[in-house]
């Protein structure tokens, strides 16, 4: 929450609740809570562009990661391959409806909602416009972000690749490596975008 005039600038620290009054710093600088320490802001250089070519390269990961197998499995002559959504609808199959339910949430619809999302806010923002409906959706997306639980999935996969390896050959699928560099983008986009900058363009936005 801020308020903002030219010469005055009064930002409420989201952990202590002080209110306090905020120099305008260069990018790459942070500034922090005068009473706890807790981060206020940090003005990331370039930090909107910067976040635009991170949720570009993660639509483009997640499409790879969902196209191609995950994991292939080799046993007595007989090759099994399975996607992402495969998994979903093979836990669907198996009598697990809450299971295969909160894959597909966690794995597939969070990331792609915060992805579809950053892009319908950001495009706008950076031409100057303001797209509608940005205060709820940005509010929604920043909620809904920690249900995007791809590293839990891919560690429930090494677990399956170590239990099954006595059993059968596992290969490694195309959509695994997109998968891997998918988790990295989303965090170093969720690291990246700043809302105070946001909440920054929009003000100045048409
Ligand atoms: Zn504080």
């Amino acid at each position: 929450m801020h308020v903002s005039t030219p010469s005055l600038r009064l930002l409420a620290c989201q952990d202590c609740d002080l209110l306090q009054r905020v120099p305008s710093v260069r990018p790459g600088l942070r500034v922090r809570c005068r009473r706890c320490g807790a981060l206020l802001y940090r003005q990331v250089p370039n930090g909107l562009e910067r976040s635009l070519a991170l949720a570009v390269t993660g639509v483009i990961l997640f499409a790879l990661a969902n196209a191609f197998p995950l994991l292939a499995l080799r046993a007595q002559g007989q090759v099994l391959e399975g996607t992402l959504l495969s998994t979903a609808r093979a836990l669907w199959q198996a009598d697990r409806p809450l299971l295969a339910i909160l894959v597909l949430l966690t794995t597939f619809l969070f990331p792609l909602l915060d992805l579809a999302g950053t892009l319908y806010l950001l495009l706008p923002l950076r031409h100057g416009v303001r797209p509608p409906g940005l205060g709820p959706l940005y509010r929604f997306l920043r909620s809904a972000r920690p249900w995007g639980m791809l590293e839990v999935f891919l560690l429930s996969i090494l677990v399956a690749v170590v239990k099954l390896g006595e059993l059968a050959t596992v290969i490694p699928g195309p959509a695994l490596y997109a998968f891997v560099a998918l988790i990295f983008t989303l965090a170093a986009l969720s690291a990246s975008l700043d809302p105070y900058s946001v909440w920054q363009r929009a003000e100045g936005a048409a």
